[in-house]
């Protein structure tokens, strides 16, 4: 593998601010505007358009030289105008992007000149709502500019209220982007148990919406405000992800008393179990039998795949609790996943995956990578050699140029549709990834024996 420490040859990130405009898109009628060059709107509202096949607005300060040199204040308050009298959003999240960052604009300051300027005033039920997130990308990538920003909206949105009303509500966060089928699936379980959810970021219908005759200027549906104020009233907090640290299920703890609990992304069976026990002893319910009969199901689908893909060497990379989520129900159905790897770089990624690894196949060779961008993944694949990938479109050169199937997960994926309805969380879920996963290795395996009849594979 390329030993290397200065330079970073085709990230397997995306920027940070694109992280923020996953969460602020989750939140209704809100808009995001990126303090800094109009460049780095562009590039973010195409990637986003492009997987998920919605226009996507973006605000952007449109920096230039002079504000690189005397400041974007001046910028950033006219930019909050134009998308005020253009938009009329409830919630404007400000994201910055590098310039901002190293010019050193006191962002929450100019907020606040603004409002004042404006008589803006902080009631939640009927000013405007403009939540900075700090989100230099040279320091982090998208993945943590998603948990920081929903961090920021719920520290913004949820008051001290002196006393709590409880709704009998519980607060799913989860720490990684999660498709629009993913959040419909969760708030379709947890409605199920019978338990209802305040899920944020709710990007169900922002990022999939329905055609509509009138086109609205910002999506229609998202968590409200008044829900996100709730969550101090909730029964309890549920974080989805344990690899990343989740300040806003701690916020909640800390400030407001609501207790958190963390588990991993429900994906593959053992981990969807725990979300489904989680939320048993949170609501006092029982898992009711649509979800009984669902895991059989899966378990059903297991026993059918099995030989189809005992053994396969596969090769795993994306966000590190999805990757996470991936090698759970690989080594369920007996593949050996031989590399994993994050592009983003977590304290916990490489020592969680490794002792899954240990604890079910210790015979497994495996390399685990974090912070790595593709050269080295790509080092890596011509080492370990795997028979099949997993990941998102990114990694279409390298599976083309080592003839190694993809299967296309996460975020982007833009080069085929439907990216939008693809569904990785609960045992539906689960049965989905390995319906297309054995699917790819047969069309594989016809390519290269093309006479083999599909009853012999
Ligand atoms: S990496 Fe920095 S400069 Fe590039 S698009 Fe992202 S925020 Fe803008």
């Amino acid at each position: 593998m390329t030993e290397r420490n200065f330079v970073t040859v085709n990230p397997c990130v995306m920027c940070q601010p694109m992280g923020s405009v996953l969460a602020f898109k989750g939140v209704e009628n809100s808009m995001v505007l990126m303090h800094g060059s109009q460049g780095c709107s562009t590039y973010m509202r195409l990637h986003l358009a492009h997987h998920f096949r919605e226009p996507v607005d973006i605000a952007s300060s449109s920096l230039s030289e002079r504000g690189a040199v005397y400041g974007g204040s001046e910028n950033l308050k006219k930019g909050l105008h134009n998308v005020i009298d253009r938009y009329h959003p409830s919630v404007i999240g400000v994201a910055t992007t590098c310039m901002a960052e190293t010019i050193g604009d006191d962002v929450p300051n100019i907020i606040q000149e603004f409002k004042e300027e404006n008589g803006i005033g902080d009631d939640i039920s009927k000013d405007i709502q403009i939540i900075p997130v700090s989100t230099p990308s040279y320091s982090d990538s998208h993945v943590n500019g998603y948990i920081k920003a929903l961090d920021a909206i719920v520290r913004h949105l949820t008051r001290d209220t002196g006393e709590s009303i409880p709704n009998g509500k519980v607060n799913i966060i989860p720490t990684e982007h999660l498709s629009p089928a993913d959040i419909r699936e969760l708030k379709q379980i947890a409605t199920d148990m019978p338990e209802q959810c305040i899920l944020l970021p709710d990007i169900s219908d922002t990022f999939d919406a329905p055609i509509q005759d009138d086109f609205p200027k910002i999506a229609l549906g998202g968590t409200s405000i008044s829900d996100i104020a709730d969550m101090v009233n909730s029964s309890a907090s549920l974080g989805l992800g344990s690899i990343m640290n989740n300040p806003p299920v701690d916020y909640l703890a800390e400030k407001h008393g609501v207790p958190g609990i963390t588990v991993p992304l429900p994906i593959g069976l053992k981990q969807t179990d725990l979300f489904f026990d989680a939320l048993s002893r949170i609501s006092g319910s029982t898992v009711p039998d649509k979800y009984v009969n669902e895991r059989g199901r899966l378990i059903d689908a297991m026993v059918d795949v099995h030989k189809y893909l005992y053994g396969v060497r596969v090769a795993l990379y994306g966000d590190p609790e999805k990757v996470r989520g991936m090698v759970s129900l690989m080594l369920e159905v007996g593949m050996h996943p031989v590399l994993m790897v994050s592009g983003s770089k977590s304290p916990d990624f490489k020592r969680t995956v490794e002792s899954m690894i240990k604890e079910a196949r210790p015979d497994c060779d495996t390399i685990v990578l974090d912070g790595v961008d593709f050269d080295t993944f790509n080092d890596a694949i011509r080492s370990t050699r795997p028979d099949l990938l997993v990941g998102d479109s990114n990694g279409k050169y390298i599976s083309k140029a080592e003839g190694i199937p993809l299967v296309r997960v996460g975020l982007p994926i833009h080069d085929r549709v439907g990216a939008q309805r693809l569904l990785m969380v609960g045992y539906r879920g689960a049965m989905e990834l390995i319906d297309r996963i054995t699917n790819t290795i047969f069309e594989a395996k016809e390519k290269e024996e093309p006479t083999i009849q599909m009853c012999s594979l």
